[in-house]
């Protein structure tokens, strides 16, 4: 079978969900028997989105290999069981980067290097090789909304495909909004005609139109769709506003998305199964009770910069059948003025477990520890991850070890105690986000750890994104005092996990167990976390008086 591709853009405006109508497509060919990878390409000039802030693009989701990419490859790896790597998520600052290396390097010989024909033959390329990989159906999407300047390389190099490939190999799948226009009492069809229009113009006929609205599409609307679009009436699909994101998967099966896309691709696929989707839909709209977690960090107002952190907490209460609570503290807020000061406890209380998630520099750091100190000494479930992890560890040095300048090197570089320090400072010039420990690394777990009855397992492999670790200098003091290491890497090198004896569940690990959480397969950490949380609130309850008991009820 000759390579077979999906192209999947956006019109009207961004933040479509284009990503997740990718993912949602991946799944449900997967669920038909068939082998998928997924790919993004970016238009902005960033070389990739390492150095970019989480205010400004979200997350930065990695890689096994260590690649830090777009968020919607979380979405892709949540949603099929493709292997992403740095081939899978392109930039228009790496595709210039590559074509400008070779420029230099001579390897043009002495043409004038342009964007029709090199740049969009290395975009080409790049597809292709992601292609040859060997699965049935490769998915690609490309980044930012059509009509933007930065779009038509890319655009024009999927015309380009079509022309190459034919129609049997490719598809053109366009996301557009159906808005509802309250004061006409009507859904609006305009948009979506402009934004055909405009990729006709530069010679693309999408072949589905994925229609992002609030409520079903009547057939009259579809019919009108189809004939101003120039496609068939069954190709212009509902994609209505769900309450989960897992429901896509479901509700583009309903439209009959996967059987359109196989017919255009000629390709013969077994029925679909998703009876695991359908449970865990059933499971989530259902749940038999709920979970608050308090999620303490710095970039809270910007919920996409932990975006894979709230799935994988989502992944584990699915997984118990319990609803999600998350609230959102700013860590800034959590900071006391003076010595002794416990005011940002009210802050703190009620919640069933507390979570200090990634990030970098000092913003925040004290009300951080704060966070912490609190649910170590209350017992309540904490879960630190990468930079929730290296402040548990800090505060426990501090306010156990009686070692008051505890601090991390990347928060006060003079600190009298660097319980969290630089272990790989590199020689010579630092370039952003170079010197970062990336991607896969493996662990071995004690025995007898929370880790270990977790993941059910003592070698796991986990993905990384920091530059700072724990100084095993003071590992002496801390476990005397009661901290213990429970994961390390295989050499004993660098500090993984750290835990709490005695504790219903206090774990920090300096790697990322978000990235590798999917619906299906909740990540063990996440699930034991959210199931001790839960142990949590049925205790808190149990101590409430009745009136209590009502007024939470009634919360
Ligand atoms: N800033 C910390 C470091 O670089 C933690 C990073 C993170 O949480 N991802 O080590």
């Amino acid at each position: 079978m000759s390579a077979k591709y999906i192209f999947v853009t956006g019109g009207v405006v961004s933040s479509l969900g284009k990503g997740l109508a990718a993912a949602s497509i991946g799944c449900l060919l997967e669920s038909r028997g068939l082998k998928v990878n997924l790919m993004k390409f970016d238009p902005y000039l960033n070389v990739d989105p390492g150095t970019m802030s989480p205010f400004q693009h979200g997350e930065v989701f990695v890689t096994d290999d260590g690649a830090e990419t777009d968020l919607d490859l979380g979405h892709y790896e949540r949603f099929t069981h493709a292997r992403l790597t740095r081939d899978n998520n392109l930039t228009t600052g790496r595709i210039y980067e590559q074509i400008i290396t070779k420029e230099r390097r001579g390897d043009y010989l002495g043409k004038t290097v342009q964007v029709i024909p090199h740049v969009t033959n290395e975009i080409k390329n790049a597809m292709k090789k992601v292609a040859a990989m060997g699965q049935d159906v490769t998915i690609i999407e490309i980044g930012g909304t059509v009509g933007d300047i930065e779009s038509l390389p890319f655009l024009e190099a999927i015309r380009q495909m079509r022309q190459e490939l034919g129609r049997e190999n490719t598809v053109f799948v366009h996301v557009t909004l159906v808005p509802w226009i309250a004061a006409a009492q009507e859904l609006k069809t305009k948009p979506t005609q402009h934004s055909v229009k405009e990729m006709l113009s530069i010679g693309i006929q999408p072949d589905i139109l994925l229609c992002r609205t609030d409520r079903f599409l009547s057939n009259d609307i579809k019919s009108k769709i189809a004939l101003f679009c120039n496609l068939e009436e069954k190709a212009v699909i509902t994609a209505r506003d769900v309450p989960s994101i897992y429901e896509c998967p479901l509700m583009f099966a309903q439209e009959g998305v996967d059987s359109l896309v196989l017919r255009y691709l000629h390709i013969e696929a077994k029925e679909a199964n998703l009876a695991e989707w359908r449970e865990l839909l059933e499971r989530c709209y259902h749940p038999r009770d709920e979970v608050s977690i308090a999620i303490v960090g710095k970039y809270v107002e910007y919920e996409d910069s932990y975006k894979s952190l709230k799935e994988a907490l989502i992944h584990g209460a699915m997984a118990e059948n319990l609803k999600l609570q998350i609230t959102w503290i700013e860590a800034e807020g959590l900071e006391s003025k003076f010595l002794g000061d416990r005011s940002y406890q009210s802050q703190l209380e009620g919640f069933d477990g507390i979570l200090v998630p990634g990030g970098f520099g000092k913003r925040g750091i004290e009300g951080m520890l704060n966070a912490i100190r609190f649910a170590r000494e209350m017992r309540v479930p904490y879960f630190g991850i990468c930079l929730g992890m290296q402040t548990a560890c800090i505060e426990f040095a501090r306010n156990v070890c009686g070692l008051e300048g505890a601090n991390s090197s990347e928060f006060d570089p003079a600190t009298s105690d660097r319980v969290i320090y630089k272990l790989r400072e590199l020689i010579g010039v630092e370039e952003m986000g170079g010197t970062m420990r990336l991607g896969a690394w493996q662990c071995v777990l004690k025995p007898d750890s929370i880790a270990s009855a977790a993941y059910g397992t003592t070698t796991i492999s986990e993905r990384h994104r920091h530059r700072y670790e724990f100084n095993r200098d003071y590992e002496a003091l801390l476990t005397g005092a009661g901290l213990r290491i429970t994961g390390t890497t295989p050499d004993a090198t660098y500090v993984e996990i750290v835990e709490l004896p005695g504790h219903p569940f206090f774990l920090g690990c300096q790697f990322h167990p978000e990235f590798k959480s999917k619906p299906l397969e909740p990540h063990p950490l996440f699930h034991s976390f959210i199931q001790a949380s839960y142990r949590n609130r049925d205790k808190r309850a149990a101590a409430m008086v009745p009136s209590q008991i009502a007024a939470e009820i009634n919360r």
